[in-house]
């Protein structure tokens, strides 16, 4: 019998404390929030994704009244890059979330469904996507790489 131990690392520190550029994809994930569809949760989610050009795509939750038809603004943001630029890299993915009454301080992590595809993308480019989560009470989480969020990725 063999234990085994995965350790995982994140940074935490406010808005100000940020690089420029990190401080850019902050903006463009709160950009991205005001396009959310939400009338059934009221909870926004907004996601930009930077890739290694530099460009941005942003992303929304899109809800639907069937439910499971909807989906998760970092999904909408990764299967638009995954649709639109094979070739391409994605350096960063920022995600910033709230709900109208502005209850959550913390900064709200992806989904489990999310990290998967997160994971597949590092897989297929070979390289970590940084990511930055932002709360609107002006704390920032950055992980460099998914494992950091789902240390066991579904493969097979
Ligand atoms: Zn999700």
């Amino acid at each position: 019998m063999e234990k085994i131990e995965k350790s995982i690392s994140f940074v935490k520190c406010t808005f100000e404390e940020l690089n420029d550029n990190d401080k850019e994809c902050v903006g463009e994930s709160l950009r991205a929030r005001k396009n959310a569809y939400a009338p059934y949760s009221t909870f926004s989610v907004g996601t930009s994704l930077q890739m290694a050009s530099g460009e941005f795509i942003l992303g929304s939750n899109q809800e639907n009244r069937a439910y499971p038809s909807g989906l998760c603004a970092e999904r909408v943001a990764l299967f638009h890059f995954g649709a639109n630029y094979p070739e391409g890299i994605i350096k960063t993915i920022c995600v910033t979330a709230n709900n109208k009454a502005g209850n959550y301080k913390e900064m709200i992590k992806p989904c489990g469904g999310c990290l998967q595809v997160i994971a597949e993308y590092e897989l297929k480019q070979n390289q970590k996507i940084r990511i930055i989560l932002y709360s609107d009470t002006n704390q920032v989480m950055i992980a460099e790489g998914v494992e950091n969020f789902l240390p066991m990725i579904f493969l097979f």
